[in-house]
């Protein structure tokens, strides 16, 4: 049986890491793989993570089974993090699930079920998994414009364009915030006039918010998932807490299918337990309780939001540095987009070719589509990496 196998291909961001461990320079930089670090580029354990899992360790008194779905607390509380005033409880099914990942999984099998015609626009570029999932499970897959390449920005007018040609039931993929891996994002009034297209055509919206707190604010960048939330008839939503929590490993995230039907919940939530059982049955715990301590104690909470905060503003200022070095070494406000951009990334918008010559003659990783992972630097490598980008001649 084993020789049947084909050899898959391989992950393009863990092996730019593998290239990056053996590179012996000592200015190399490390713009790849998608996790926060600070100017000493650790990831750090937050404050309020290391508190809560030592208040766990104390009061835990079984490790035995949760539920299906996870705990209803740890829903809850995630629901009121996401989505706020903005749909009733009643209206909301979720379930707990293996990282953000998991949750994009779920809901992927769960539009297969109901909805095994239905195709899923996504955008083009969007979170590779994204794809790599969709096609594992045989799902179709329309891409739509996204990035607009002259201004680094959305190209709103292409992508809008291309929604129109979904049919009624198509999928609309969007994400909530902080867009991987490009950085630009719609503004609301863009969200909005997404939201008439996808009630106009009677599409499904699905929401992939899994950097809530990078971008401009924890309330702020909740705030196009509420609009569509609210908005739609009905709407999965995929969240992930590896990022705002910094608890990648421990797999946290949350499933949420939202009706404006309350009497639909109920087979909805069936359904998410009923997809959780046939794939791991009881979703991991520990992030998710790690999550819920922090969320439910008010000491903790203000304490995270503090943490959270820095790390935005750090990565605010890292843009706006690196945004005025290249502007004062080119004279030109061409890099200016990185400054606007928003979350972890930026997309430089360069060539393959280029981003290989930043590697082999400057020691700086990216990945192939230029996406930069502003977190990997800090104030003393940001001139190094304008400097480079002007002399590569990007
Ligand atoms: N969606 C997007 C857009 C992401 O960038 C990520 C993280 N790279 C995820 C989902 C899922 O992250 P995780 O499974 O680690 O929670």
């Amino acid at each position: 049986m084993f020789e049947n196998l084909k050899a898959q291909p391989a992950d393009k961001i863990l092996a730019l890491m593998q290239a990056y461990r053996e590179d012996p320079r000592d200015t190399k930089i490390d713009l790849g793989v998608g996790v926060y670090k600070n100017a000493e580029g650790v990831t750090p354990v937050m404050r309020a993570v290391k508190a809560a899992e030592q208040q766990i360790w104390e009061e835990q008194e079984s490790k035995s089974y949760v539920g299906l779905v996870g705990d209803p607390a740890y829903s809850d509380a995630m629901i009121k993090l996401i989505l706020g005033d903005s749909v009733a409880r009643e209206n909301v099914g979720a379930a707990a699930t293996p990282g953000g990942t998991g949750a994009c999984r779920q809901a992927f099998e769960l539009i297969q079920m109901a909805s095994p015609d239905a195709r899923v626009f996504v955008s083009n570029p969007t979170w590779p998994n994204h794809i790599s999932i969709l096609n594992y499970l045989g799902m179709e897959t329309v891409p739509y414009r996204y990035f607009d390449s002259e201004t680094r920005g959305v190209d709103f007018d292409g992508m809008i364009e291309d929604l129109k040609t979904a049919k009624a039931g198509d999928v609309v993929l969007l994400h909530g915030c902080c867009h991987n891996p490009t950085g630009a994002n719609l503004n609301l009034v863009q969200w909005q006039e997404v939201v008439d297209l996808i009630n106009a055509q009677n599409l499904v919206a699905m929401v992939d918010i899994a950097y809530q707190g990078f971008g401009d604010g924890l309330e702020e960048d909740a705030q196009a998932v509420r609009l569509v939330a609210s908005s739609v008839k009905e709407c999965l939503i995929a969240a992930s807490c590896s990022k705002n929590f910094g608890v990648y490993r421990e797999r946290t995230g949350l499933l949420m299918a939202v009706s404006n039907d309350s009497s639909q919940t109920a087979l909805n939530q069936a359904t998410l337990a009923f997809l959780n059982r046939q794939n791991y049955s009881f979703p991991p715990d520990h992030g998710a309780r790690i999550v819920t301590t922090i969320l439910n104690d008010d000491a903790l909470r203000a304490d995270w939001m503090a943490e959270l905060e820095d790390v935005r503003i750090s990565m605010l200022g890292l843009r706006q540095q690196l945004a005025d070095e290249l502007q004062r070494l080119t004279g030109s406000d061409r890099f200016g987009f990185i400054a606007q951009h928003r979350g972890m990334f930026s997309r430089l918008g360069t060539t393959p070719e280029l981003v290989e010559k930043l590697r082999a003659e400057h020691a700086i990783y990216m990945v192939g589509d230029s996406r930069m992972n502003i977190a990997g630097l800090n104030a003393q490598t940001v001139p190094i990496l304008a400097k480079a980008i002007v002399d590569a001649g990007v």
